[in-house]
């Protein structure tokens, strides 16, 4: 690490500076918090720190500007800069670019520096960034504290324009937020300066993890996620601290001046962007935190110089409430979009499995569809119509999803034009996806169910369910307005472009030839012109070759010299006297005659008016393409929603998945269901097949109806966790609109899903574990109502036997007694099985294993009744455990069950009479210590009969 003090700006003598570096020390000052690359000829040259850090994280070659070494530099080429500062920026850092502002050539002294652009990783679009991800810049804005306290989140994603808003009220408010983050992963967020310092936030669930790993130091992930040390006072560093306000997933924090996190400064702001006169409209009305947090969005991107944002265009502000819930935590255990351990294979998640869209707005809409799956009837009923229909006809399905073929990102497309990225080839592609249109609106429309016809139809009628990610999204866009066409193919623009730009175009504008010829009749005589120019150079040649009899002269041009006549040295002699020489080479003379420089004057005028008319067109067309943005992005969802559909009804046919049946009520009833991630990985790998298996629960108001809690005990290795992920991945594709992998399902809504499992299958997030489950588990006690899904896999795990066993025990009964969720409880507490004694909806279910004579084997099936014991010396045996190590265990075992068994079978009946069981074996243990210890012989009868007393009452208590 470098010695910070050495190199601090402060401590360098400015006098004795180059005017170069004092101009990168003003820009420096403007920028403490960026990597400086400063443009030095065909270079980004970094100084001091900045030098030290970029070469480690990069592995450049540290040099030095001056002998002593006291100033050392590394630097990237100019033209390959763009990967180098892609990789710093995918690893948290912000970077300023200061660039020369006048032609080296023609300067005066130093040429002029300046930072034309801050980026930063959510400011700069990456385009390495997969079709399917997102590029989440977060806005945070705080009002008020505690119960009175609100909290603003807006998002942007700047590679297509989406931007959304929302809010969170109340003293969970921040820990709603940050678990709101936490589930869509922005890769920065800004926040107003001194906000986390001031400690506004008050404890998150999961604060105490913060002792765990030291801070600055943020968890060692895939290449991309870093396990650097990081220091406060690192310019440009992510300033990431673990774990102190709950968003140790976010490796850069920017603070913004606090100021522009005021209603007074940010709601104009956000307004003129829009070009609103009110807000409301977006559904922003009440919710003005959420608009500040986007209007500060706004000023960040605009203080970055993030060119035009014009595809920027709507905001839409949502409620998570208007979606099955799943918070952050449920999210990653069930490797819905992202596995588990970071490194790990994305075979493993549920969007991959489910991936079989044919555009990046379908993958894109697949994946945010699985974090916020539909609640309402109607909406969950309308897809499910229409993904049966295409289901069951292959020949129309195969039309309409072959149709989506050639469509590009349409979104990212439009987000290159606005943010000038956009090169002639890029809008090309642009017109070859809305070639492409018609034929997708055609083969939507072969369909009938509503959502089909909805989606193909050119009138906007009553769009999905007030709940659908979808509708919802419409409903902010400008263009989603009642009256205004539905399905928009955009022919129009199609055929602008395709009126403007050549065929083929070039990839640079400097090579010419971008526009289209009869576009422009000035452009065309231009052209004209040098190209006849160039035709009389070719004859000048020729001429010129017959009157000196030098056979090999040439004319030739370079971009220094201009035009030129070569001649070899060896023919140098024979050179006419009216030559003039312009540049002598090793075995070449190189010469100009006034004739030359007149065709070349013609020539380079020709070309360099050409290239301005070009430029100035291909200006035109960009603006008229944004201001076709809105009808881009509307028509661009569509398109997403119709291939998501199209995927869904695919999967359907090539997999034999059936269509739940969904119903307003507290059942969830899967039969011969299987595990979509695990039975593909296991067709793929060969590795033998899935077992099927069924669940019954009913958690409705009638007490007489099914079990609402379902209690599996089994050996590990057994099935068990398997078995809980499977029913929340199957709720959730229900809820998607999306045919499931059993014979058949029954769905009564589910409003939240709640994951939780025990400690020690965590430890390799490195966290104060049981403290971190029994916060989880405390969110679930506390939110989960009547229509959740709670699946809670060997809680009380991670602390010791009877603790765990107590707290497990405790939680189940109240979740059966008091929420009455649908609850699925894995555990190898088997002593938890006698809860069925007492708990009137509460069934038992064992995963299944043959006891042979050289082991057991695990059959995966699950059926109804208690496991026996939990195999666990059975298990170790199979992993290899050393034989005598076993024997032993097994004669302790028996020692400890028949004393175990007795003590809770006693505690366990008489809570069957009346009382609720409280405690068992812990407490009583304390009674029979007690009598134990005494000395029966020297007690009185009174004595005897008051510690009868005491202890009665003891027992009672
Ligand atoms: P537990 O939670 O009981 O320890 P897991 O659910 O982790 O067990 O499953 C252990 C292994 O068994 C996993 O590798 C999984 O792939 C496999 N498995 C689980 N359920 C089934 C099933 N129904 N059919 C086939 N294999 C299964
Ligand atoms: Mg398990």
């Amino acid at each position: 690490m470098a010695t910070e003090t050495a190199h601090d700006p402060k401590n360098i003598d400015s006098a004795a500076l180059t005017p170069a570096m004092r101009q990168y020390f003003a820009a420096k000052e403007q920028h403490p918090d960026c990597l400086m690359f400063c443009r030095i000829g065909d270079f980004y040259e970094l100084f001091y720190d900045d030098a030290i850090l970029v070469a480690r994280e990069l592995q450049l070659t540290l040099t030095a500007r001056d002998r002593e070494k006291k100033q050392p530099m590394c630097g990237v080429p100019y033209h390959a800069a763009e990967i180098y500062i892609q990789r710093l920026l995918r690893k948290g850092y912000r970077i300023a670019l200061c660039e020369q502002m006048e032609d080296p050539k023609q300067a005066k002294g130093v040429v002029r520096r300046e930072v034309t652009k801050v980026l930063t990783p959510g400011t700069a679009v990456d385009p390495g960034l997969g079709a399917e991800q997102s590029n989440y810049l977060a806005s945070v804005a705080m009002k008020g504290s505690g119960a009175s306290g609100c909290v603003g989140l807006a998002l942007l994603d700047l590679s297509t324009g989406e931007f959304r808003a929302t809010e969170f009220a109340g003293a969970g408010a921040w820990a709603a937020a940050a678990d709101e983050m936490g589930r869509l992963r922005p890769v920065e967020v800004i926040h107003a300066e001194g906000m986390f310092a001031a400690g506004v936030f008050g404890p998150t669930p999961r604060d105490t993890s913060a002792m765990d790993g030291a801070p600055g130091v943020f968890s060692a992930g895939s290449d991309d996620a870093v396990g650097t040390q990081v220091s406060e006072a690192r310019p440009g560093a992510p300033t990431v601290e673990a774990g102190q306000d709950g968003l140790d997933g976010i490796r850069t924090k920017t603070p913004v001046e606090e100021w522009v996190f005021t209603p007074e400064y940010a709601l104009p702001l956000l307004r003129n962007h829009l070009r609103l006169h009110s807000l409301d409209g977006l559904g922003l009305a009440g919710h003005e935190t959420a608009a500040v947090a986007a209007g500060a969005l706004l000023h960040y991107l605009k203080k970055t110089k993030q060119g035009g944002l014009e595809h920027v265009d709507g905001l839409r502000y949502y409620e998570r409430s208007g979606c099955l819930e799943l918070d952050a935590v449920s999210v990653r255990n069930l490797e819905l979009v992202e596995p588990l351990f970071s490194g790990e294979s994305a075979q493993t998640t549920l969007f991959y499995t489910l991936d079989a869209c044919c555009t990046p707005m379908g993958k894109r809409l697949l994946r945010a569809t699985l974090l916020r799956p539909a609640n309402s009837l109607p909406e969950i009923e309308a897809r499910l119509e229409a993904v049966g229909e295409a289901a069951g006809d292959l020949r129309r399905r195969e039309v309409l999803r072959r149709s989506m073929d050639g469509v590009l990102d349409l979104e990212r497309l439009l987000g290159r034009v606005a943010l000038d990225s956009a090169g002639p080839r890029e809008v090309m592609s642009l017109a070859a996806t809305l070639k492409c249109l018609p034929g997708v609106v055609a083969a939507v429309n072969e369909f009938q169910s509503a959502r089909w016809k909805e989606l193909g139809s050119c009138e906007v009628s009553n769009f999905g369910g007030a709940d659908s990610h979808v509708s919802e999204a419409r409903r902010g866009a400008p263009s989603a307005t009642p009256g205004v066409p539905g399905f928009d193919a955009l022919d129009d623009l199609h055929a602008r472009i395709v009126r403007t730009i050549a065929e083929e175009p070039p990839v640079n504008f400097a090579d010419g030839g971008v526009i289209r010829g009869g576009v422009d009749p000035e452009l065309d005589e231009l052209r004209e012109l040098s190209r006849s120019g160039r035709q009389a150079l070719v004859a000048i040649e020729e001429r010129e070759r017959q009157r000196t009899g030098i056979g090999s002269l040439k004319v030739r041009f370079n971009s220094v010299f201009g035009y030129y006549l070569e001649v070899t040295k060896a023919n140098a002699k024979a050179v006419p006297a009216e030559y003039e020489r312009k540049q002598t080479l090793v075995n070449a003379e190189r010469f100009t005659t006034p004739e030359l420089k007149e065709y070349e004057a013609k020539i380079l005028t020709a070309q360099e008016r050409s290239g301005e008319i070009e430029r100035r067109i291909f200006a035109a067309l960009r603006a008229e393409l944004l201001a076709g943005a809105g009808r881009i992005r509307e028509t661009a969802r569509r398109v997403a929603e119709i291939d998501l559909l199209a995927c869904f009804a695919h999967l359907a046919a090539l997999r034999g998945w059936v269509r739940p049946m969904t119903e307003d009520s507290g059942v969830l009833e899967f039969a011969q269901a299987r595990h979509p991630v695990v039975e593909r990985r296991m067709e793929e790998s060969g590795g033998g097949r899935f077992v099927p298996n069924s669940v019954y629960l009913d958690a409705g108001p009638d007490s007489a109806a099914g079990p609402a809690v379902l209690l599996i005990t089994g050996p590990n290795m057994g099935g068990k966790s398997t078995y809980l992920r499977q029913a929340a991945l199957l709720v959730i594709m229900a809820q998607c609109g999306c045919f499931v992998p059993a014979e058949r399902m029954r769905l009564g809504l589910v409003d939240r899903i709640y994951t939780r499992i025990g400690a020690s299958d965590n430890v390799a997030r490195g966290r104060s574990t049981f403290m971190v489950e029994m916060t989880e588990t405390s969110a679930i006690l506390n939110t989960a109502t009547a229509r959740s899904l709670v699946l809670l896999d060997e809680m009380g795990r991670g602390t010791a036997t009877y603790d765990g066993l107590s707290l497990a025990w405790a939680t189940v009964e109240h979740m059966h007694n008091r929420i009455r969720a649908r609850t699925l409880f894995a555990t190898h507490y088997h002593e938890l099985t006698l809860l069925a004694e007492q708990l009137s909806r509460l069934r038992n279910l064992r995963v299944t294993v043959k006891e042979t004579p050289t082991g057991i084997v695990f059959l995966h099936s699950v059926e109804p009744g208690p496991a026996s014991k939990s195999y666990g010396i059975e298990v170790a045996k199979l992993a290899g455990l050393p034989g005598t190590v076993i024997a032993r265990a097994r004669e302790v075992l028996k020692v400890h069950e028949r004393a175990e068994s007795s003590a809770v079978r006693a505690e366990a009946a008489p809570a069957q009479q009346q009382v609720q069981l409280t405690m068992f074996t812990p407490l009583s243990q304390r009674i029979v210590d007690r009598v134990s210890a005494l000395d029966v012989d020297e007690m009185t009868p009174r004595e005897a009969l008051n510690l009868l007393a005491e202890l009665q009452r003891e027992l009672k208590a």
